[in-house]
């Protein structure tokens, strides 16, 4: 059994396991999901490659710069140098002036969580459906019939679906919906034989319908054989239209951007996926939530600024306190037992 399972394996799930694993807490993570890296995920197809979630990340925190730095020195990470722009019904394009660095993971996103993972066991393809908690250890049921035993839990999962499996458990859980909840984003990827006339590189769009828009190639190590744009939905469009068929919304879309950049698009092949849980309505920031008693932790982008760095540093500064929490209590035990010889 080990000490420690970790639902996730997204940032926040990896850069705990990470910080944990380093300091000798034996651990595996469990992943609904076949591959790591979560709302970070790339979308492989044929000739190429898109980064499905996140867009790109930006450094704030000296502790994350830290850990960028030695990914860039091994060119897992690059910045993302281009021409950004934005739009708006009334002003049209404009250059994006002033901006922060933007990074981005190579080959794909996801890197960045697959290189804070390394060879730590996961099972992935198993979707926790039952927590429970028992005098003094966890059973985690999968959907495929799996348990799992262990002492500790923490959990990286979206606020909505860490409250269905651990509400019970906390607390607080109320008081958790302030922290931020994720709200739907829908996004198009499409292919093109010929590269499009676009005024930026990626950029911004204040629109009903779009709020993103990026040329693929542009990112560092991507390779695609055809020309690759990925469209974001507006969260407004996006929330009223959560289950209108895929197919119409990329059709939405695509012609949207046809129309704000004033030329004709015949994809050669697209792509549509919905985010449930994408963009945060921003709450308070609690870093993250650890409660001893019953063994259980929470971090996520959701206790820290919806975004991959808050993401990192949740996961980072939960793995922190369980670490303060076990050094504490082996030195009591430690207390004890000296005692005990007395
Ligand atoms: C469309 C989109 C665009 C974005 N753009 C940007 C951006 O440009 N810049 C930026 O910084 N951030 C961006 N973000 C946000 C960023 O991706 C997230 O903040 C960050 O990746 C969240 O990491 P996390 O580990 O907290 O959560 P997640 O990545 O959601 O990780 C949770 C993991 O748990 C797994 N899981 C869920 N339920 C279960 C279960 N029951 N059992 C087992 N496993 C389970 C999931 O599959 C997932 O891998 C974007 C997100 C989206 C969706």
């Amino acid at each position: 059994m080990p000490q420690l399972m970790i639902l996730g394996a997204g940032v926040a799930g990896t850069a705990c396991a990470h910080t944990l694993s380093n300091a000798g807490i034996t651990l595996e993570v469990v992943e609904k999901s076949r591959g790591t890296g979560g709302r970070t995920a790339g979308k492989r197809f044929e000739g190429g490659v898109f980064d499905q979630g996140a867009r790109y990340f930006t450094i704030k925190d000296p502790t994350f710069a830290k850990y960028i730095q030695a990914q860039m020195a091994q060119g897992t990470v690059k910045p993302w140098h281009i021409s950004f722009g934005s739009y708006h019904p009334n002003q049209g394009w404009q250059a994006l002036q002033d901006q922060p660095t933007r990074y981005v993971a190579c080959p794909q996103m996801n890197n960045l969580a697959k290189s804070l993972l390394g060879n730590i066991t996961t099972h992935y393809q198993h979707k926790i459906i039952r927590a429970v908690y028992n005098s003094s250890s966890w059973h985690l049921y999968s959907d495929h019939g799996q348990v799992w035993q262990a002492k500790q839990v923490v959990c990286t999962l979206p606020y909505t679906q860490t409250k269905e499996l651990f509400g019970s458990y906390l607390s607080n859980p109320t008081e958790l919906s302030k922290a931020g909840v994720n709200t739907p984003t829908w996004v198009v990827a499409f292919t093109t034989s010929h590269q499009l006339s676009l005024p930026f590189h990626a950029g911004f769009i204040h629109s009903s319908i779009l709020n993103w828009f990026a040329y693929e190639n542009s990112k560092p190590q991507r390779s695609n054989q055809q020309h690759t744009y990925v469209l974001h939905a507006s969260a407004a469009y996006s929330q009223a239209n959560v289950d209108t068929p895929a197919a119409e919304v990329k059709k939405t879309l695509i012609d949207a951007f046809a129309t704000l950049t004033e030329q004709t698009i015949h994809p050669t092949q697209d792509f549509t996926h919905r985010w449930l849980y994408a963009d945060l309505i921003e709450g308070q920031s609690l870093g993250e939530l650890y409660y001893p008693e019953v063994g259980l932790g929470l971090c996520g982008d959701w206790l820290l600024g919806g975004r991959v760095e808050g993401a990192y540093l949740s996961g980072v500064q939960l793995a922190q306190k369980i670490l303060r929490d076990y050094t504490s209590s082996s030195l009591i035990h430690n207390e004890e037992s000296t005692h005990g010889n007395s």
